[in-house]
């Protein structure tokens, strides 16, 4: 093997990106990742701007035995974007989307997050199902399955990929799709990024908004156990055009809520209509009329407003830690476990929801996709944040013992809500058969395992 000095010589001469190395002026910057948590310092941060850097990147570790971390928004909650002593990848300079108004499709680059790719596609009253906050990743959100506002109108952000071009651990540029390389198709859709680098998504667009009715309706905590058994008969009758999520936290200080209001624990529902102004109000009035809210923010707004509902709750730099199930229903254990879990919450920064999964999703075939289990109900995120260390361990603390306390009734987990829990738990999230059809399809691309910072599939 050569020396490290002339292959990063070597590397350098090949290069057209940027190669940032510890002690360089954006070093710092360039190696921190949404969650503030995880601190490592890589080796080298290769800024890539196309294939070509990719693959002189990926020549580089394989050369120098070097562990290779790839990054596309860096919002693994676990930090697997990043490494100490690797490789990073850093494909967030590749921002290219290209929207076809005519046969409502999208390309988006791997570095390119889910808030630049809706403003692209509203251009043209057009959306694809992503995730609900808009500085998260669509290469990592998009490989592990991706739910989120349209889910259950239009499918995960998978069921809505058409194709994908992807570079191998040998250096290889391939595309798959339905019809060209389908097992690697089917694999990459839920499996992560086990089999390669994706360099493009292709996605089908749907007419989406541009107004929508959407927004949060909220209540004190206490109502909390009325609430939940109201919500979850009621959505049993409501249509795919809306979906939801149940939030138990305390009130943020946002600019959009009254300042009296900040800091009070509540018990939120988040509702978006993927449909008509009208029809949205006529479905969400039930749940209005049911009990008063303490406040009701939802009302017709801009589709890019209501996926941007999230953010200012979940910025970059604060320590997270998050754990995360999926249940077949909201029984009535379930709901006691729920309410108990809000009231047990003892930070300003922590919360959880719980999505209301079902419509398109489980329509799909279960085996078309790499995806885990279509069936369940709900999936419930026990995320602990806090702004820096201090306090973190009694908010992580809580995140364990919610998760806990709902062990006896999960049934299953998406891939994507993992942090570092061990083979078992990933392979809980695709079921027996997917994994192990994971598993050959990883032999046949990553024999090696070259791509390991992710939630693993090893070959053997
Ligand atoms: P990164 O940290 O860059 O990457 C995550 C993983 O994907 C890493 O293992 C990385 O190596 C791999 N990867 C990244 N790019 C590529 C590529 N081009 N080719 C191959 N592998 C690659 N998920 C949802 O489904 N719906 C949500 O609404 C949602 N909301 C979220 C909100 C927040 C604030 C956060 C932190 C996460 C959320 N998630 C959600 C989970 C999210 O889908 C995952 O954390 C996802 O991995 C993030 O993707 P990323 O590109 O930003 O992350």
């Amino acid at each position: 093997m050569s020396t490290i000095t002339s292959e990063i010589q070597a590397l350098g001469d090949d290069f057209r990106g940027e190669l940032v190395h510890p002690g360089e002026p954006s070093y710092d910057e360039l190696r921190s990742v949404w969650n503030g948590s995880i601190d490592r310092r890589p080796a080298l941060i290769a800024r890539c701007t196309g294939v070509a850097d990719i693959r002189s990147a990926l020549t580089y570790a394989r050369r120098t035995g070097l562990p290779v971390a790839v990054r596309g928004g860096g919002h693994s909650f676990p930090g697997h974007s990043t490494c100490d002593g690797g490789v990073v990848l850093d494909l967030s300079p590749l921002k290219g989307i290209r929207v076809d108004p005519v046969r409502r499709t999208a390309r988006a680059q791997a570095g390119v997050l889910l808030g630049e790719l809706d403003r692209e596609t509203q251009a043209f009253g057009l959306a694809t199902p992503s995730g609900i906050v808009t500085h998260t990743g669509v290469a990592g959100l998009t490989l592990g399955g991706g739910i989120g506002w349209l889910m259950r109108k239009y499918g995960l952000t998978i069921d809505n990929l058409l194709s994908v071009d992807l570079v191998t651990a040998e250096g290889e540029l391939l595309t798959a799709s339905e019809d060209v390389n389908a097992d690697l198709f089917w694999g990459i859709r839920g499996g992560g990024g086990n089999f390669g680098i994706v360099t493009e998504f292709e996605f089908q667009l749907h007419p989406v908004g541009p107004i929508v009715y959407a927004g949060p309706i909220m209540w004190p905590m206490e109502e909390s156990p009325r609430i939940l058994r109201f919500y979850r008969d009621w959505i049993t009758g409501v249509p795919d055009e809306l979906t939801t999520a149940v939030i138990h936290r305390w009130i943020p200080a946002l600019p959009a809520i009254p300042p009296e209001l900040h800091g009070r624990p509540v018990v939120v529902v988040l509702a978006c209509y993927a449909g008509s102004i009208e029809d949205g109000e006529r479905v969400v009035a039930p749940l209005k009329a049911f009990a008063p809210p303490l406040l009701d923010l939802c009302a017709p707004k801009p589709f890019v407003d209501v996926q941007a509902m999230f953010d200012l709750s979940y910025p970059h730099g604060r320590w997270y830690y998050m754990r995360a199930c999926d249940v077949a229903e909201l029984t009535d254990e379930v709901v006691d476990i729920a309410v108990e879990r809000g009231l047990a919450i003892s930070g300003p920064l922590t919360s959880y929801p719980i999505y209301h999964l079902g419509g398109a999703i489980s329509r799909v075939q279960a085996d078309a996709t790499a995806f885990g289990d279509r069936s369940n109900g709900h999936t419930f995120n026990f995320v602990a944040a806090t702004p820096g260390p201090e306090g973190f361990e009694e908010q992580r603390q809580w995140a364990r013992d919610s998760w806990r306390a709902m062990e006896p009734h999960q049934s299953g987990v998406y891939v994507n809500f993992l942090t570092d829990e061990g083979t078992d738990r990933i392979r809980s999230a695709y079921g027996a058969t997917a994994y192990d059809r994971l598993k050959d399809l990883k032999r046949k691309y990553d024999p090696n395992n070259l791509f390991h910072l992710n939630q693993n599939i090893p070959p053997q």
